[in-house]
C-alpha cells in the first residue's frame, strides 16, 4: 500500500492527513503552530509530529510517495522556498529543503489558497473538473485558478489573488493590501459584518439587537427578510457576482467553488449571487457555469496537497 503525506500550515495550526492514492484520508491529525523565533521550528514539529504518526500506525516511510505542503505567504514554487509569511513570521524560509532533510521525504509546496482549490478539484464540489475557479470567502478573500487541471500561478505567483480586484475605484474601504476598495473589503466574512454594522445605524433592523454584528447574523436576518440586511446581501453579492462574472468571461470555468465561513450561507447566499452573475456574465458564460459551494471544508487544504504529491512524486 503506497500513502501520501499532506500538511496544512496555517496561523494556528498545522494540519496534517496520510491519504490513499484515490485522495482518501486514512488518518488526520493537527499540531499547534509555533510561531517562535520567526517560525524556525515549524519543519521540526511537523517532521517529528509525522514520524511518531507513522511509527504509531505501523506505516513504514519507504512506503510513502511523497508530502504535499500548503502555506501561506509568497512562494517560490522552484526553489520550495517561502519569500515571506507575515502570519507566520517566516522570510526568505526553506521550507521545502528543511522538511525533506528532516524526514527523507521528498515534498512540494503550494500556496494555502491554491491546495484548497485543487482539493475540492479532486474530491470535492469540483467533482473532477478541470477547469475550475475557488474563491475563499474567510477573514480575507481568497481564490484558486486551475484550468486544464492545472493551477495557474502567473509570472511570480500572484495569480489567484481574486480578493485584490478592485471593485470602488472611490470611497472603498482601506485593505490589507494598502490599496482600497478590494473585493475583499466587501465581500469577506470582515466586510460583510462590516457593512451590517454601517447600515445599521438609526435603522428598524434585527441587526441592532445584536452587539457584535458576524457574517452569520447578517445572512441569517436577510433570510428573515430583514431589510438593512438584504441591502448588505444585495450590495454583496453583486460586487462578487460582477468579480466573478469577469474572471468567468475572462476564464470560463465549468464550476465556481465558493468556500470559507461566509459559503456556510448556502443557498440563501448562492441564490441573489447567481442572479448578479446572469446579469454581468455572458450568456454562453452563464449558461456553461455551475456556482456551488465548497464540500470539504477544513480537509480540500490537505487534500489538495496529497494531489500534488502524488502528481509530483509517484513514479
Ligand atoms: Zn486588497
Amino acid at each position: 500500500m503506497k500513502w501520501l503525506l499532506g500538511i496544512d500550515i496555517g496561523g494556528t495550526t498545522v494540519k496534517m492527513a496520510i491519504l490513499d492514492l484515490q485522495g482518501i484520508i486514512v488518518e488526520k491529525w493537527e499540531i499547534e503552530t509555533i510561531i517562535l523565533n520567526d517560525g524556525a521550528q515549524i519543519p521540526h514539529d511537523i517532521a517529528t509530529s509525522f514520524l511518531k504518526k507513522i511509527e504509531e500506525s505501523n506505516k513504514k516511510l519507504e512506503d510513502f510517495v511523497g508530502a504535499g505542503i500548503g502555506a501561506p505567504g509568497f512562494i517560490d514554487f522552484n526553489s520550495g522556498v517561502v519569500e515571506q509569511a507575515v502570519n507566520i513570521g517566516w522570510k526568505n524560509f526553506e521550507l521545502v529543503g528543511e522538511f525533506e532533510r528532516l524526514t527523507g521525504l521528498p515534498a512540494v509546496i503550494e500556496n494555502d489558497a491554491n491546495a484548497a482549490a485543487i482539493g475540492e478539484m479532486w474530491k470535492g464540489a469540483g467533482d473532477g473538473a478541470t477547469e475550475l475557479l475557488a474563491v475563499t470567502l474567510g477573514t480575507g478573500v481568497g481564490g484558486g485558478i486551475i484550468t486544464n487541471g492545472h493551477i495557474v500561478h502567473g509570472t511570480v505567483g500572484m495569480a489567484g489573488e481574486i480578493g485584490h480586484i478592485t471593485m470602488l475605484t472611490e470611497g472603498g474601504v482601506l485593505c490589507g493590501c494598502g490599496r482600497t476598495g478590494c473585493l475583499e473589503t466587501i465581500a469577506s466574512a470582515t466586510g460583510v459584518a462590516r457593512l451590517g454594522l454601517e447600515k445599521r445605524k438609526n435603522r428598524d433592523t434585527v441587526l441592532n439587537d445584536i452587539k457584535a454584528v458576524t457574517a452569520k447574523d447578517v445572512f441569517d436576518a436577510y433570510a428573515q427578510g430583514d431589510t438593512v440586511a438584504t441591502e448588505v446581501v444585495e450590495e454583496v453579492t453583486h460586487y462578487l457576482g460582477l468579480a466573478l462574472s469577469n474572471l468567468a468571461n475572462s476564464l470560463n470555468p465549468e464550476i465556481i467553488v465558493i468556500g470559507g465561513g461566509v459559503s456556510k450561507a448556502g443557498e440563501v447566499l448562492l441564490a441573489p449571487l447567481r442572479k448578479q452573475f446572469e446579469r454581468f456574465a455572458l450568456p454562453r458564460v452563464f449558461g456553461s457555469t455551475t456556482i456551488k459551494v465548497a464540500e470539504l471544508s477544513n480537509d480540500a487544504g490537505v487534500i489538495g496537497c496529497g494531489w500534488l504529491a502524488k502528481k509530483m512524486f509517484l513514479k
